[in-house]
């Protein structure tokens, strides 16, 4: 009996972890804010990242789920360009949480909601970063590779948008934006790390974006498409879903599911500091 004794120990301390932190642990969301986009991600370290905020208000209730109770601020928020589907609920977001840092792919707001997110950076006095391939952002089992835009390639909207893959100890996922074929062929070109277990689809499952090639160089177990119910634009479109599931990958969907849940474990060592917390 004494020999299992530490064990024993060990084993309660993590169930009372489990049972008394709030935090459920490194993940990925696909949050469902209609149409458009907005990633939230805890990572391993405990910070709290959004990647775009999808078009309205409807961001703040999704992350109030997400958040550990308590918890009010955002390490890290992302603009994957200025349309207004991905932006349109930063304005809510910084009036609602503490934001430490603001990403942008360089783009100049183009319409009233992207003035306003920018606005809204300024009163608070953030200081806004622009972010172009070759960056890497890093944390405790955690990379954030920006493989676009090219410095080179400045150009508005789609084009221009920011694509990012993500590695953890456990899973890999790349983040597309609204980043249409040519971006997709210009990556293969420059011979990126493009492989991921998980492929957040570009804009929306549009048929402009999730080329074959892509899906090669890719080869993600996964797809998510984030897309307003009954959208206007007939996203996801037939094209896509045949070309994923043709290469036999799994597809989820927003306007299907609601908000995705994607945890990723961290290493070991991490496990533990996660169950028993960091805020
Ligand atoms: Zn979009």
């Amino acid at each position: 009996m004494k020999r299992w004794l530490p064990l024993l120990i060990v084993l309660v301390c993590v169930g009372l972890g489990l049972l008394f932190n709030s935090d459920r642990g490194p993940r990925l969301v696909v949050l469902d804010v209609g149409q458009g986009d907005a990633l939230y991600v805890r990572t391993p370290a405990g910070q709290d990242l959004l990647i775009d905020a999808g078009p309205g208000r409807q961001v703040i209730a999704e992350l109030e789920r997400e958040l550990p109770a308590g918890d009010r601020t955002l390490e890290a928020i992302f603009a994957t360009h200025m349309d207004a589907d991905h932006i349109g609920g930063f304005e809510a977001v910084l009036q609602e949480f503490k934001v430490l840092h603001v990403f942008t792919n360089g783009q100049q707001p183009t319409t009233k909601k992207g003035h306003a997110f920018i606005d809204a950076v300024n009163t608070q006095g953030i200081e806004l970063q622009e972010l172009s391939r070759g960056q890497r952002l890093t944390s405790t089992d955690f990379t954030m590779d920006v493989l676009w835009p090219d410095d080179s390639e400045r150009v508005s909207s789609n084009e221009g948008a920011l694509v990012m893959r993500l590695v953890t100890a456990e899973k890999s996922f790349l983040l597309m934006a609204d980043a249409p074929d040519s971006v997709e062929k210009k990556l293969i070109e420059l011979q990126t790390q493009l492989r991921s277990d998980v492929l957040k689809v570009g804009h929306h499952g549009s048929k402009t974006s999730t080329t074959g090639a892509l899906l090669t160089a890719v080869q993600p177990g996964q797809a998510v498409i984030s897309a307003g119910k009954n959208n206007q634009y007939g996203h996801p479109t037939n094209e896509v879903l045949d070309r994923l599931t043709g290469a036999g990958i799994e597809v989820l969907r927003t306007d299907q599911q609601g908000s995705i849940t994607l945890p990723f474990n961290a290493s070991p060592k991490n496990w533990f500091e996660n169950i028993f917390g960091s805020t």
